[in-house]
């Protein structure tokens, strides 16, 4: 079987004592690769660090709407003042991280969250709006997070800005509304653990909802372990349970569901035509074959 977890935390402070025994039995479990999400300046840092020690994880970088810059003591002005500048200093760093580092596969988790916040709504539109021209500007797919924000998620997605590269709803909301938006739009649906839960009323409505082309899956690891695994720490091993929720509703076999989020996973990240060759590789491979073929005219010039 092969599985894609397109979404968990392995740099989660929660696998700091465990993380290299974790991944192998990740591994072991027939995941065959991963993306371990930034959601701040230094989860992704640490993100990109797990991804180039680890063959086959990938790693995504932004700031999530609940790690922006919060200025809580601060009058209006002075707030947005400073807001806007750490933002951008952020948002630089991200930039130059992206461009040195070419297993960053998409800019995320970016998104709207007013469960946890709700003081800060205007600042979450602004890092989010720009963290989407960012990603447009890098040429990669955005991965949201969304939490009780479904209205004006969907009007900055329609309304307010283009995304070039399409995107993921990670973890998304088994909301009906938010589902039928984002695939009119074109993105796709990650699905997590949420689903197998026993109170999640709507889940097969949800995933009957959305197309196995635009299906992904993911564990959200070290949080929102599935049924029968909920209420323990999660890793991607746990996978196997949302995709028997969706087999089980599309009426198929694991297996099958398993390689056909893969190949999603593959395609929206653009796994394999991103991985390696960067503009320095190109300019070395070609300077080397120019200094070769002048040593070889070099030579049989000296020879007349
Ligand atoms: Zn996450």
């Amino acid at each position: 079987m092969q599985i894609f977890d397109s979404h968990a935390h392995y740099n989660d402070e929660k696998f700091e004592m465990d993380r290299e025994e974790t991944i192998k039995k990740v591994y072991e479990a027939g995941v065959k690769k991963l993306i371990c999400a930034g959601y701040s300046l230094d989860s992704s840092i640490e993100a990109v660090k797990i991804a180039n020690e680890h063959d086959n994880i990938y790693a995504t970088a932004g700031i999530s709407p609940n790690d922006i810059p919060v200025f809580e003591n601060e009058n209006v002005d002075v707030k947005d003042f400073f807001f806007e500048d750490i933002m951008n200093e952020q948002l630089k760093k991200i930039k130059q991280l992206v461009e040195k580092n070419h297993q960053i596969v998409a800019i995320g988790e970016i998104g709207l969250d007013y469960y946890w916040n709700k003081e800060n709504k205007k600042e979450q539109k602004l890092a989010f709006i720009n963290q989407i021209k960012l990603a447009n500007e890098l040429d990669l797919p955005i991965v949201i997070h969304t939490r009780e924000a479904v209205m004006d998620t969907i009007d900055i997605l329609k309304n307010q800005i283009n995304v070039k590269n399409n995107g993921v709803f990670h973890c998304c909301p088994l909301n009906i509304e938010l589902i039928r938006e984002a695939l009119k739009l074109g993105f796709y649906i990650s699905f997590a653990g949420p689903i197998t839960f026993k109170n999640s009323k709507n889940a097969t409505e949800v995933i009957n909802l959305v197309p196995l082309d635009k299906m992904l899956v993911e564990t959200d690891s070290p949080y929102l372990s599935p049924e029968p695994k909920r209420g323990t720490r999660n890793d991607s091993s746990n996978i196997i349970y949302t995709i028997q929720k969706i087999a089980e509703v599309k009426n198929m076999s694991a297996e099958e569901v398993a390689q056909i989020t893969y190949n999603n996973a593959i395609k929206i990240f653009k796994i394999n035509v991103n991985w390696c060759i960067s503009t320095d590789d190109v300019l070395l491979f070609l300077y080397n074959k120019v200094k070769s073929y002048l040593a070889i005219f070099l030579i049989c010039w000296n020879q007349l």
